[in-house]
C-alpha cells in the first residue's frame, strides 16, 4: 500500500501521471472552449456538451445526466485498476461573471504575463480545466489508477449546488473521497460553514409628506433591520473548526416609490452563514425576533428563505489530506496550507453534498475567489492544479473506509 506521508511518494505518483509544461497551452484552450460555449438563453448546458467532446478518450467513459431541460451535467469515469477508495473530482460549470467594464472580451479569454484573464476563470473554469486534464493524465496511466476516478461536472452550482446534489442523488457507486475544485489558491479547506440565505417584506402605509404622521414607514423599518441582523445573536452552538461563523449581511434593501411619499413597502434580502446545527427554520426565527424587537408595530413582517446550503462540517478524511499534501509538496516544494481560515471558512460549495452523501471531502483549487472585471488566474497554478489532482488520485490506495451513515 503506497503511503502517502513523503516528497518520494507524491513525486513518483506526479511522474506517473505526467503533465508537461507545454499542457499549459492546452489548458489554456479547454478553458477557452468552456467559455466560448454561452447558450443564447443564458445558461449553462452547451457548456456541458462541450465538456463531455473534451473528455473524449477511449479509457473514459462520459455521461450527460439531464438535471433540468437543456441543462445536464457532464459524469467522466476512468475505470482504476482495483478497488481501491478512488477520488471524485467535483466542479460546476455555470459560470457568471462581473459585468465590468472589463480591458478585453470576458468571453474569449487572453493570456498576458502567464496569467489567464477570462470570465469566470477563477469561479471555476480554470478549475474545472485542470480536472479535465487531470482526467485526460490519468486515463493514459499504466497501471491505471488504484481506485475509479470520477469527474462530476455539474450545473447551476449558485449556492445550492443542484447539480451535484442531483446527481449524488441519481446512484450509488461514488469514489469514497472527493475534491471539489472551488478556488482555495491550492489550500486545503477542511471545513466551511453552510448559508441561508432570506428576504423581509415590510408593509407600512402610504402617506404624503403632508400628513407623513398618517403613515407606516416600511423603508425606515428596514433599515433598522438592516442595521441590527449583522448584530443579532443568531441561535447556535459554537463550532470550533468555524470560530467566526455565524456571520450575517443584508445585501439589499428596495423600498418605497417616490420622494416625498411615505414607503408604503420594503423588501430586505440578506444571508447568514452558519454553523452545523442552525437550519432555515431556526435561522428565520430568528431573524423574525429580531424584527419583533426591531420594528415599530404598525409595520408588517413576513420572513422568507431564499436559498440554503448546508456547511462541510469537518474533520476531513486524514488519508486525503495527506495524498493531496503529499502530491502538492510534490508539485510545488512546500506543505500547502490546510484548515478552514476566513475567507474560505464562509464560503458554500458541493463539499458539503459530497461530505453529507458519504465522501469524505475538501475543497482545493486553483486561484483566489474574485468576483471581479478582468479576473485572472496564474497559468502555471492552473498546470500545478491538474498535476495535484492526478496525484492525488495515484496515491489513493489501499482499502475504502467504512461509508458513514448519512
Ligand atoms: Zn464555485
Amino acid at each position: 500500500m503506497a503511503r502517502p506521508d513523503g516528497l518520494s511518494d507524491g513525486g513518483a505518483a506526479v511522474a506517473g501521471a505526467e503533465i508537461p509544461g507545454d499542457a499549459a497551452a492546452e489548458l489554456v484552450e479547454i478553458v477557452g472552449a468552456l467559455r466560448r460555449a454561452d447558450a443564447a438563453d443564458g445558461h449553462e448546458g452547451e457548456r456541458a456538451r462541450v465538456l463531455a467532446g473534451l473528455l473524449e478518450h477511449p479509457r473514459i467513459e462520459v455521461e450527460l445526466q439531464t438535471v433540468v431541460r437543456g441543462r445536464p451535467n457532464a459524469i467522466a469515469r476512468v475505470r482504476g485498476s482495483g478497488d481501491g477508495p478512488g477520488l471524485l473530482l467535483d466542479g460546476h460549470f455555470n459560470a457568471g461573471y462581473h459585468p465590468g467594464p472589463w480591458s478585453g472580451d470576458p468571453c474569449d479569454p487572453w493570456v498576458r504575463d502567464g496569467r489567464l484573464f477570462g470570465g469566470a476563470v477563477t469561479d471555476m473554469l480554470g478549475g474545472l480545466a485542470a480536472m479535465v486534464l487531470a482526467l485526460r493524465a490519468l486515463a493514459d496511466c499504466d497501471p491505471a489508477p488504484p481506485g475509479d476516478v470520477v469527474l462530476l461536472a455539474g450545473m447551476h452550482e449558485d449556492t445550492i449546488g443542484l447539480g451535484t446534489k442531483a446527481a449524488l442523488a441519481s446512484r450509488d457507486g461514488w469514489p469514497a473521497y472527493g475534491i471539489c475544485g472551488d478556488p482555495t489558491n491550492l489550500g486545503i479547506l477542511t471545513a466551511h460553514g453552510g448559508a441561508v440565505k432570506f428576504a423581509v417584506e415590510l408593509t407600512g402605509k402610504a402617506a404624503h409628506i403632508t400628513r407623513a404622521e398618517e403613515g407606516a414607514d416600511a423603508l425606515s423599518a428596514a433599515a433598522a433591520l438592516a442595521q441590527a441582523l449583522p448584530r443579532h445573536a443568531f441561535r447556535h452552538v459554537p463550532d470550533p473548526a468555524l470560530p467566526d461563523l455565524p456571520r450575517t449581511v443584508v445585501g439589499r434593501l428596495d423600498a418605497g416609490f417616490a420622494a416625498g411619499v411615505v414607503a408604503p413597502s420594503a423588501i430586505l434580502q440578506g444571508d447568514v452563514r452558519t454553523v452545523p446545527g442552525m437550519t432555515p427554520a431556526s435561522v428565520l426565527a430568528d431573524v423574525e425576533r429580531c424584527a419583533a424587537e426591531t420594528v415599530a408595530p404598525e409595520v408588517g413582517v413576513a420572513v422568507r428563505a431564499l436559498f440554503d446550503q448546508r456547511p462541510l462540517p469537518g474533520p476531513a478524511p486524514d488519508p486525503l489530506v495527506a495524498a493531496i499534501s503529499a502530491a502538492h509538496r510534490a508539485v510545488r516544494g512546500s506543505d500547502p496550507e490546510v484548515g478552514s481560515a476566513l475567507p474560505g471558512q464562509a464560503y458554500c460549495t458541493e463539499a458539503a453534498d459530497m461530505a453529507a452523501f458519504g465522501i469524505g471531502s475538501v475543497v482545493y483549487g486553483p486561484s483566489d475567489w474574485r468576483y471581479v472585471p478582468d479576473e485572472s488566474v496564474a497559468v502555471a497554478d492552473l498546470l500545478d492544479a491538474a498535476r495535484v489532482y492526478a496525484a492525488t488520485a495515484l496515491l489513493l490506495d489501499g482499502d475504502r473506509p467504512q461509508k458513514p451513515s448519512r
